[in-house]
Parts: C-alpha cells; structure tokens; sequence
C-alpha cells in the first residue's frame, strides 16, 4: 500500500542499476575499476570518467556486485505484485553484452533470477488471497530476432508469420501463440527451460544468438474477485533484451549488419518510448518496433515499468557503460 503511493507520487517508471562483479580474468589483468559504488544505498553512482573527472548519475535504487539475486529481487517484488492488482507491468534489463542481463532475470539454477521469483512470488501472494480471489495464470516466451517474432513455446514450427493485433477490448495479443496454463510453481521452471531450450534451436553459438536477440516472457493474469465478482486481466513482461552495443563499424557486414540495425533500431524506439512517457508527450511511437508495439499494453498508461540497467566495473567498458546510463537517465 505504501509502495504504492510512493509509486504514483513518483511516477511509473523506476530504473534500477546493477553493476556486475569483476570477472577472473579482468582481475589478473589488473583492470581497473570505473565505478564508485560508495552512494549505492542512496541510489548515487559516480563513473570515474578519466584524470580527476566523473560523472554521477542517480537512480531508485544502485546495486553493487555484493547484491545478490534475493537483495535485487525484494526491491522489484511490489511492483511484480501489482499485476494481481491488475495494474498492466514491465521490467526489463538493459545493457553491453556480458553486463549481467541474462543473470538478472533468467539467472541460474542455484541462483535464479527475477523471471523464476516472480511466478513463485505471484502463485504465494495468490494462495494467500484464496479467500477472496481466484487467479489463473499462463505464460508465453518470445523471441524477437530481426523483427521476427518467434513462438519458444511452440512444439511444431509454423510457416505461418507471427504479428500483432489488437482486440476489440483493446488488448495487444499475437494470436496463434502458446499460452502455456501454470498451476504452480514446480510447472514453470519446466516451461521456462523449454523455452530457454528453444532459443538455442537453429543457431550455432547460443551465446552469441541471444545477444542478439530480445527474449519475452509474457505472465497472463486472470482475476475474479469473490466478493463481487468482478474479473479483471492483466499482464507483466519481462524482458531480457538484446545487447546495446555497438560494434566496430568494420566487423559489421552482410547478416551481422542487419542484426546491428535492428537491434539499434528497436532499443531506441524503447527509449523513445519511455521518454516520451516520463515526458508526458502526446504522441508515444509504439508501432516503431516489434518490441514497443508487443510491450505496448504494459508501457504507459497506469501500467508500471521497471528498467534495470546493467553495466560492467572495468575501465575497459567504459564507452559502452556511459552510453547505458545515458540512455537509463533519459527516462527518469
Ligand atoms: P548478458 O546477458 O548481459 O550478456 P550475462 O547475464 O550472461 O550477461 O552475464 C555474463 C556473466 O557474468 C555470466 O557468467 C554471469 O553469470 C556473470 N554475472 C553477471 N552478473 C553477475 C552478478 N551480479 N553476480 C555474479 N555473476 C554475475
Ligand atoms: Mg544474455
């Protein structure tokens, strides 16, 4: 409930920072670190930008290295919870290639991530309002690759091209993909491995395919409230986004190019977006890309969004980690 006010006294946009460890071989190196983590719990985050300068940056919240998966995901779980509330929800992870993306919201077995936490989070609060609600929950993943949307739940491949439409409720659905009923929590790691499964079919380095790629994870909720009978629907996205660097002019020909354009073209129209959002602009470019117009119903509006942006310690990073938080800065 307080969250709550404090949300709308804030607006509906929070962007979270989280900055990865050192890897063992940045630390044999002997690279040296960019970032000054001293303010993290204020939200402050200095990026040492050279000589004697720096820039600071402030975010809702700043998450160093020592931050682990249960520290991140206590922060996030309010804003998870609003979907039972029926408030439409966003959160995605924003960042270079390596900075964490992947272990933020799929992480791993033994430290799963927001996507794992928030399905156990959803079936627990939902348990614990049985009384008054029932939910009914289902899940689809997506991949968007090239503009392309692909179903990762789909157990026989469809000729047939996957678009977007609106229902007459006013909905944003892409019909003809799965969506998968969850019962409990045990069920979706199942889905969500099949769907992790998926990604790697049809590529020769799965790495580097869904760097390049934006993998969806949509949760479908379906309330109906006892007293009164009323139900409501409502979704949350939650997205690991395709890497947001940019690469060497050189290297970049023929399939890789077309990659690199997509990729740009879609995270600036998120960007986009979202400032024309926090700007309270009249007009929101959703139809600029496959990734916008999907995340559409959850983006604006009384809908909730929370951005992670992900950056690395090194110096070596430092170009890529100034351009991320520039981007995080232009939708606060
Ligand atoms: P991205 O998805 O942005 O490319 P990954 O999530 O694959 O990055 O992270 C790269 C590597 O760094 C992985 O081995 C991952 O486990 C590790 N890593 C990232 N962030 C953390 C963190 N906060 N704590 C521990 N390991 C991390
Ligand atoms: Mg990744």
């Amino acid at each position: 409930k307080l969250y709550n006010q404090v949300q709308e006294a804030k607006g509906n946009i929070r962007v979270f920072c989280r900055c990865r460890p050192f890897r063992k071989e940045e630390l044999s190196a002997g690279s040296a670190t960019v970032v000054d983590l001293d303010g993290a719990k204020d939200g402050d985050l200095g990026i040492l930008t050279g000589g004697s300068t720096r820039k600071n940056f402030k975010f809702d919240r700043v998450y160093t290295p020592k931050d682990d998966q249960v520290d991140v995901f206590a922060d996030a779980s309010p804003m998870v919870i609003s979907v039972l509330d029926g408030y439409n929800v966003c959160i995605f992870a924003y960042g270079q290639t390596g900075t964490g993306k992947t272990f933020t919201m799929e992480g791993t077995q033994q430290n799963r991530g927001v996507n794992y936490r928030t399905l156990e989070e959803l079936f627990k609060v939902a348990e614990e309002r049985s009384d008054t609600f029932t939910y009914s929950l289902s899940v689809s993943v997506l991949e968007v690759y090239n503009e392309q949307i692909r179903d990762l739940l789909a157990t026989s491949p469809t000729s047939k091209k996957l678009e977007i439409k609106q229902s007459s409720e006013g909905f944003h659905h892409v019909p003809g993909i799965v969506e998968a009923k969850v019962e409990n929590i045990k069920e979706v790691w199942k889905v969500l491995q099949a769907g992790s499964n998926a990604r790697a079919v049809g590529s020769n380095n799965v790495n580097e395919h869904s760097s390049r790629s934006h993998c969806m994870l949509c949760i479908m909720v379906k309330a109906k409230n006892l007293m009164n009978g009323d139900c409501t629907k409502s979704k949350l996205w939650l997205v690991d986004l395709a890497g947001s660097e940019r690469l060497a002019k050189t290297d970049v020909q023929g399939e890789r190019l077309k990659e690199a354009q997509n990729i740009n073209r879609s995270l600036s129209a998120l960007g986009d977006v979202i400032s024309a959002l926090a700007t309270k602009s009249s007009h929101v470019p959703y139809r600029n890309s496959k990734l916008t117009h999907l995340l559409q119903d959850s983006l604006g509006g009384d809908s909730k969004t929370l951005m992670f942006v992900q950056i690395s310690p090194s110096e070596h990073d430092l170009g890529e980690t100034l351009s991320s938080l520039n981007f995080a800065s232009r939708v606060r």
